[in-house]
């Protein structure tokens, strides 16, 4: 079980380490790349002019580029509709320079005579790495290496220098001080989820008829499913999630045998891993990120009391009925919808604007 856990935990981390590293090469690689002596993404607004694989392009002709993007914003709100938050799990720049910073710190927990030497040095490689952000966002929009023989030589303009500082200072701020707090509270994206999932959307939670009632075992109990007490239905395990939740209201829970407990061994493993401080067992929640930490954290928990693995998992919402199951989904054939008439009209502006040149 042990290995079961390790491979499991394994392979979402190489899919996270692979996500993070394409967006990081993609983000700080692009405005290096060059398509026949012109850089492959430009958008350079002094000289009115944007430069896209090679196509050179006004900006009264890139309307097709917008119908792509609002394509490209459908289809994000597609794929969570249907698959829930992957965006903020793997992609999204927050997530992502927050796993950077989190992969620094580990790099810079120094032991012994060495740990003092460990925070001054993480900052200052982190404000190196801001620095380079601001740099590279601000290459989008002047070509990088004037940017950077501007930079070693001082001779940026007024304009240059307030974005890479802008930048360089947000990226630094934003990982340091705010991290999830920015998904919690700024994000537009996470404020739309409610307008955007719906009740089938799979989003990570527990399982709470396998879950309770929690509590403390010895090693010798089986998992509810290899013994004869079973699944509990939703609704007895929705009144111990409650009770364990708000037990001033409920009054304390009774005391279980170890034959009547779930596989939730109470160990509080998943609440500590939280970034926002949930506890995902109460239920789905907004603030919720989806960041899988909780997820990792009770798989080696159930690992150690050798119970299989996913008490916490990505799943649709557990209900007793199938209504909430079944049916026409209106916001996934919305969001189809919406994408293919953007494509369909990017293709159309796209041929007139080929027409006219
Ligand atoms: S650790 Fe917290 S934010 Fe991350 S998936 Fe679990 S409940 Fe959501
Ligand atoms: S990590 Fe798993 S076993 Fe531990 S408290 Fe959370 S849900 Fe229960």
């Amino acid at each position: 079980m042990g290995e079961a856990s390790a491979k499991s935990s394994r392979s979402r981390d190489s899919i996270r380490q692979l996500t993070t590293t394409a967006m990081l090469a993609a983000f700080y690689g692009l405005p290096w790349l060059h398509w026949n002596d012109t850089p492959w993404l430009l958008l350079d607004i002094d000289a009115r002019q944007f430069q896209i694989a090679g196509l050179q392009m006004q900006p009264e002709q890139s309307l097709p580029l917008l119908w792509l993007a609002l394509a490209a914003l459908a289809l994000l709100c597609l794929a969570t509709s249907l698959y829930g938050r992957l965006w903020c799990t793997y992609a999204c720049p927050q997530t992502v320079l927050t796993r950077l910073f989190r992969k620094l710190t580990g790099l810079t927990a120094f032991k012994g005579r060495m740990a003092a030497l460990g925070p001054p040095l993480r900052q200052g490689l982190w404000a190196g790495i801001a620095l380079w952000t601001g740099i590279s966002f601000v290459g989008y929009f002047t070509p990088i290496a004037d940017l950077v023989q501007g930079l070693l030589s001082f001779s940026l303009s007024g304009w240059e220098w307030f974005w890479i500082s802008f930048y360089g200072l947000a990226t630094w701020a934003n990982v340091v001080y705010l991290h999830e707090q920015v998904c919690s509270y700024l994000c537009p994206y996470s404020r739309i989820q409610p307008l955007i999932t719906d009740t089938r959307t799979p989003a990570i939670q527990y399982n709470a008829p396998r879950g309770e009632p929690r509590g403390p075992r010895g090693l010798d109990n089986a998992s509810v499913l290899h013994r004869s007490r079973g699944l509990l239905d939703a609704t007895t395990a929705a009144d111990y999630v409650f009770r364990a939740a708000h037990p001033a209201i409920a009054g304390a829970m009774p005391n279980f045998s170890p034959v009547h407990l779930g596989d939730c061994t109470d160990c509080g493993a998943c609440v500590a891993a939280c970034p926002i401080g949930l506890d995902i067992r109460n239920g789905r929640s907004r603030s919720c990120i989806g960041c899988g930490n909780c997820m990792d954290a009770c798989d080696d928990a159930m690992a150690a009391s050798h119970y299989p693995l996913d008490l916490i998992h990505r799943a649709r919402p557990i209900t007793d009925g199938d209504a909430a199951t079944s049916g026409l989904r209106i916001k996934p054939l919305a969001f189809a919808g919406i994408a293919l008439l953007c494509i369909v009209l990017a293709a159309f502006t796209a041929a007139s604007v080929v027409g006219a040149a």
